[in-house]
């Protein structure tokens, strides 16, 4: 079962970066001279013309305090006061007491004919940052304005980011970052204040199926992107009262108040599942969109917020395994062991693949006119420390979801090449043979599939022997352009292409055409009536001259008898594998088998 985890804040580093982004835009630095003297103000503005002009200062003047005080109130932009002290109404000593009220960041500098020693320290006693002494020396007023307007942008600037900073955080421990919606803590507060005031509400928990794996073969930016785009279609479904948040990577919760019925949540889980179509235009990739949603609903009767989105999670993991895709489940609570021993094998594929407790099985295959071994089909087993041999059917599915028959296939891959290079050099009379490996969807869609492809090639591994790629009929329907490509590059590199699984899908046998392919392999749903059922016979003759009219050779899947083989030799398929020869069976049985036939 999912760990919540706690809400991820960003980090120091980032939240760094976001900070030093933060400026403040360049405007003169605004000074407040504050002097009964008229005089000063020509001076000023005569002598510091140059500042003035370039836009460096700026001055405001006031005839005393008072003054002073209704600038600095309605004008924050003041930055730095020159003040004299003695002024007619209020004078210099008592400005500086107010100017802290104002802004504590604001510094004031004294500029006074009366520079004793007493006078300028109970100026700075009373806050004043500096003292300059009448006459005024022009040059020296520059250098400390200058200084003083440093010390107060750098600490305006310190106080605005820790404003952002301090937004930021709050904003974080209720919101998403990446899809700007509200995260667990926000939901488990809309929960618990439901809880408190009985009121009714459904909890929906939404997963989509293939986003691991979606994540492992594209890449966190893409697989990002693509939430992202998820996202907008889920909020189109929703009403305003409506909550979705995003409990962590493509997992998300919405929380829908005053449904109590399961019928009217049934109908909102099904515009969802609409909705929640998976498609990455940027690719042309549509990926399979299935999506799993889970349901608590208040009826439930818990007392904890958590325990709702448990059983809501729950829900979602036991709609994630059932055969039918697409599925909406009410949580009860003997999904629980289910979902736990799911969850247990994903993760034992992980470490089981870390540990190589997979194996190669090679199931040979044979010219069905004279009998001859032609090659094998490389078919992966697990070895589980456990529960013993693990049939693909219990975990090729799995490992397609979570994204790790990528790893897994690649090691499929390199394995059997590797193994089949040791036979061809200890048995070098028995060859040429081929070897058939089996591709997921996935591993072909990985945008470096075809560097590995080359890096086997040029390892010179398949030196004598013939490598064939089986790929399925849905994955080619699913992706048909990209798939095509691929073909193509495998094509130019002398790998061939076998259609597996034949006859199971949709296929469109004009687009066939177009595809460079060498082999078509009939299903063995097919073969195993083709004695009993004349429909099972049309549809095999059919397959057959379709194949023979695109150029491709035949191979029947699951041969268990003779009659069969016969049937197929009279309808001229070449090629068979099944119990009748041999299941797959291991490394030590293949090589007991070439020296039998040496
Ligand atoms: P598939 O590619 O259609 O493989 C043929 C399956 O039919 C194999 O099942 C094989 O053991 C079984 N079979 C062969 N002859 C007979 C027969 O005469 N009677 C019966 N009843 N069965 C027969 P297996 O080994 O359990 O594999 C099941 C599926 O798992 C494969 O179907 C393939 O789709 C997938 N798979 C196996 N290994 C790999 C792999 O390395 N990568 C990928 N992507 N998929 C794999
Ligand atoms: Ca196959
Ligand atoms: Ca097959």
């Amino acid at each position: 079962m999912t760990n919540f985890p706690a809400q991820s804040l960003s980090s120091p580093t980032e939240l760094k970066l976001y900070l030093d982004s933060v400026t403040i835009p360049f405007t003169p630095a605004c000074i407040l001279v504050v002097d009964d003297e008229p005089e000063l103000q020509r001076l000023i503005e005569r002598r510091l013309k140059p500042q003035i002009e370039t836009g460096e200062f700026q001055f405001l003047f006031a005839n005393n305090g008072m003054d002073a005080l209704d600038i600095l109130r309605s004008n924050s932009h003041i930055s730095v006061i020159l003040t004299d002290l003695n002024m007619p109404g209020m004078d210099g000593w008592a400005l500086l007491e107010q100017i802290p009220k104002i802004d504590p960041l604001l510094k004031a500098i004294v500029v006074s004919a009366y520079g004793d020693i007493q006078n300028i320290r109970t100026a700075m006693n009373r806050g004043a940052f500096d003292f300059l002494t009448k006459p005024i020396n022009f040059q020296d007023l520059i250098v400390t304005i200058r200084k003083t307007l440093d010390i107060v942008t750098n600490s305006r600037l310190q106080k605005q980011q820790l404003k952002t900073a301090v937004e930021n955080l709050q904003y974080l421990a209720l919101y998403d970052k990446l899809t700007g919606l509200p995260n667990q803590n926000h939901v488990l507060e809309c929960i618990r204040s439901a809880v408190e005031h009985q009121l009714d509400f459904a909890l929906f928990y939404l997963a989509l199926d293939r986003f691991k794996a979606i994540r492992y073969g594209y890449g966190k930016t893409l697989a990002e992107k693509f939430l992202i785009q998820e996202v907008e279609r889920i909020k189109s479904c929703l009403q305003p009262c409506d909550i979705l948040a995003r409990i962590w990577k493509d997992e998300f919760v919405l929380f829908l108040p005053n449904i109590k019925s399961e019928i009217v949540a049934l109908e909102k889980a099904s515009k969802l599942h609409q909705a929640f179509k998976l498609f990455m235009p940027e690719r042309r990739i549509t990926a399979s969109g299935n999506t799993s949603i889970g349901i608590a609903l208040s009826s439930l009767l818990y007392e904890q917020a958590e325990d709702f989105l448990r059983a809501a999670d729950t829900a979602m993991h036991y709609a994630r395994i059932q055969s039918d895709k697409n599925c909406t489940v009410f949580f009860n609570p003997e999904m629980q062991v289910a979902v736990l021993n799911r969850l247990q094998l994903e993760s034992d594929l992980e470490i089981g693949l870390e540990n190589q407790e997979f194996q190669v099985y090679y199931q040979p295959i044979y010219n069905l006119k004279n009998r001859s071994l032609v090659g094998f089909e490389a078919l992966v087993r697990w070895q589980h420390p456990s529960r013993g041999l693990i049939p693909p059917s219990d975990f090729i599915p799995l490992a397609e979801e979570t994204g790790l028959i990528i790893p897994l296939g690649e090691w499929v891959l390199r394995e059997s090449c590797r193994q089949f290079s040791c036979w061809k050099n200890q048995f070098p009379e028995q060859f040429p043979l081929s070897l058939s490996v089996n591709l997921s969807g996935l591993q072909i869609l990985k945008s470096d599939f075809s560097g590995l492809i080359d890096d086997i090639i040029e390892s010179n591994i398949l030196e004598g022997f013939s490598l064939k790629l089986e790929i399925t009929e849905s994955i080619l329907m699913e992706n048909p352009e990209a798939v095509t490509q691929y073909m193509n590059q495998f094509k130019s590199r002398k790998i061939q292409l076998v259609i597996d699984d034949f006859g199971t899908g949709y296929s469109c046998l004009s687009y066939l055409q177009s595809l460079p392919l060498d082999t078509l392999k009939i299903d063995r749903s097919f073969i195993m009536n083709i004695n009993y059922n004349p429909k099972s016979l049309d549809i095999i003759k059919t397959l057959i001259t379709l194949a023979h009219s695109l150029n491709l050779d035949v191979v029947a899947e699951g041969v268990e008898t003779e009659q069969q083989i016969n049937t197929l030799n009279d309808l001229g398929c070449e090629y068979g594998q099944g119990y009748y020869f041999s299941p797959p069976i291991n490394v030590d049985n293949v090589t007991r088998l070439f020296q039998k036939n040496s």
